[in-house]
């Protein structure tokens, strides 16, 4: 679904990434590991369009988006969450996925300025969108809440449910169980299981070793910003390479 060839970025001397070549398998979950400071959230701004690589190229479902704008690739159907989240907390959990939502749609925005009868008709349909992915992530019931009033693990879910509402092919998440406790952790394993199970693709950074071996089909190891290993996690995890940067850092 998503091909990364040699991609990389600088940011003065220093290499974030270099000459990453990957690929993310449509319907499957894949996990980015990798010491703190490995590129992991780079690679993510790369292909989320946050960052424009210096080297390398990278497509999607086909296509090259190599170069397009951030709210260009969430409108092919890539959409992330961020490693810190970045959610209202005094707007309502509905208010936040319907932001989510807009972002999929510039022009959508643009007519809103304007105050077409566009604006009506969007403004419907990003709740409705914005419905939907509460649903999936389990808050409908929450939607008229403060979203700052909904415990940390329910804020991520939010987090998740804004990157949902652009109705994505393929979803980042950047350590989505950042903060969690086991029984947390557990839950958002089960939601990404059924996300995937239900057609969506999963690409995720994360540190927890148990829920990246107990849920990635595939696992991509970056160091000082270069892919050291990948494969499965049986593969990956008796990998002298992998083995060697977790202990020698
Ligand atoms: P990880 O997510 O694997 O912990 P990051 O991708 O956040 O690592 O960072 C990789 C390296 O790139 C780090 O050394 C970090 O300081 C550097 N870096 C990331 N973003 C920027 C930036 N915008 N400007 C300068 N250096 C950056
Ligand atoms: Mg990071």
């Amino acid at each position: 679904m998503l091909d990364v060839q040699d991609l990389g970025i600088r940011f003065g001397g220093l290499h974030a990434v270099k000459d990453v070549t990957a690929s993310i398998p449509a319907g499957q979950i894949t996990a980015i590991i990798g010491p703190n400071g490995a590129g992991k959230s780079t690679f993510f701004n790369l292909i989320s369009g946050f960052y424009q690589p210096t080297t390398g190229s990278i497509r999607f479902a086909g296509e090259d988006i190599t170069r397009l704008k951030t709210h260009e690739v969430v409108s092919r159907g890539i959409a992330r969450t961020f490693q810190t989240t970045t959610i209202y907390r005094e707007l309502s959990v509905l208010e936040n996925a319907m932001i989510g939502h807009r972002v999929r749609t510039r022009a959508g925005l643009l007519d809103a300025l304007l105050r077409t009868g566009r604006e009506r008709r969007d403004e419907q349909g990003s709740r409705d969108g914005a419905m939907q992915a509460l649903t999936r992530v389990g808050l409908a019931r929450q939607a008229h809440l403060p979203a700052g009033a909904l415990t940390q693990e329910g804020q991520k879910r939010v987090g998740i449910a804004m990157a949902l509402a652009s109705d994505p092919k393929l979803l980042l998440l950047d350590e989505p169980a950042a903060g969690m406790n086991p029984e947390e952790t557990v839950n958002l394993m089960s939601l990404i299981r059924e996300l995937v199970a239900g057609g969506l693709t999963v690409a995720l950074v994360e540190h927890k070793m148990s829920l990246v071996m107990g849920l990635a089909d595939q696992i991509v190891v970056l160091h000082h910003g270069q892919k050291i290993a990948g494969g499965t996690p049986a593969q990956v995890s008796r990998d002298p390479a992998v083995i060697e940067a977790y202990l020698g850092g």
